[in-house]
């Protein structure tokens, strides 16, 4: 099997950035990725941040850049990495085997957290969804709650507000973490009903999603919906990133360049620790990190 100049971890837009630089650096370059390129962002309806795309939606967005990706030259390996291993040649594992490559940039984002409350695993698929975009439609007409107080929680509310009869935003604090311009939206839509302050304590229903029941300064109450979404952030994959330095969330440290504490290992993107979280700030870091493997031999 060929040993790449450069193997990248993930396909959202850190990874495809990074994919982009290291073929234009001239570099032999793999792209690994466990579902269809794009990552967090095919997750958001609507982007109006992302320079030069004033309003373009999330999926279109990773379809124009991963046929960027692809004009490029990079290889993309549609398979889940398991395990990166750091030494004079880097080791990514696979289900199919071990591939090899002079530099890798892990680049795989965050996995969704969860709630683990009563009745989230056992109703998972039957009402309570991890994405708005995907699992909305579904709900057309009906009523649903989404806990979480970020920007995904925020934009996936006004995204869920344009299908359902009402949408139930459930926040554990009394003010947003989102942007103010999205809260300023999510405000001006009338099927809108905020619930700060709360947690939800329990996921309920038979055979599908009938409510949550929320505690509000220890008075419990339960909220009829037929779905429950859950927007709660992320953590990085620790498998992927076993090893290198951390900082006390979990997040990889990397410095200037985008290395982390092991030989030959960069990172970018979400997984890494960092105050900024935007699509053109991943991709920023990819095109660092894939300048820096470049530069190794
Ligand atoms: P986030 O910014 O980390 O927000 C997570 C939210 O969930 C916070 O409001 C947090 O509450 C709440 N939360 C966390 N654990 C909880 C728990 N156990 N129970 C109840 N609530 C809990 O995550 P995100 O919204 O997924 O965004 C991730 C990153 O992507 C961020 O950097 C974000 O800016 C970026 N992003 C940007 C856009 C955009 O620009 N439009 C869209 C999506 C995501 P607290 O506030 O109390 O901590």
């Amino acid at each position: 099997m060929k040993t790449y100049d450069v193997a990248i971890i993930g396909a959202g837009p850190a990874g495809m950035t990074a994919a982009i630089y290291a073929c234009r650096a001239g570099k032999s370059t793999a792209l690994f990725e466990k579902n269809f390129p794009g990552g967090q962002m095919v997750n958001a309806h609507i982007i109006d941040n992302y320079p030069a795309e004033s309003e373009i939606g999330g999926f279109d967005l990773a379809q124009k850049m991963f046929e960027q990706v692809s004009a490029a030259g990079a290889e993309f390996i549609n398979e889940e990495v398991t395990a990166v291993k750091s030494g004079d040649i880097v080791e990514i594992t696979t289900a199919r085997g071990v591939y090899t490559a002079k530099a890798a940039v892990i680049a795989a984002g965050t996995v969704r957290s969860r709630l683990n409350i009563p009745g989230e695993d056992r109703l998972d698929g039957r009402g309570v969804s991890w994405c708005a975009t995907c699992d909305g439609a579904l709900y057309r007409g009906k009523d649903v709650a989404i806990a979480g107080g970020g920007n995904s929680a925020v934009s996936e509310a006004i995204y869920l507000a344009a299908l359902c009869k009402s949408v139930h935003i459930i926040h554990r604090r009394g003010e947003y973490r989102a942007e103010s311009s999205l809260v300023q939206k999510l405000r001006s839509l009338p099927n809108i009903v905020e619930h700060l302050g709360c947690v939800p304590v329990e996921i309920v229903g038979k055979d599908k999603v009938e409510g949550v029941i929320l505690d509000k300064n220890g008075e419990k109450f339960t909220l009829p919906v037929d779905g429950f979404f859950v927007a709660i952030g992320g953590k990085p994959d620790q498998k992927l990133i076993a090893g290198a330095e951390k900082d006390a969330s979990g997040y990889v440290k990397t410095d200037g360049e985008m290395r982390t504490s092991l030989p030959k290992i960069f990172a970018a993107g979400d997984n890494i620790s960092k105050e900024v979280r935007q699509i053109v700030t991943a991709c920023a870091d990819g095109a660092i990190a894939a300048l820096s493997a470049s530069k190794l031999d």
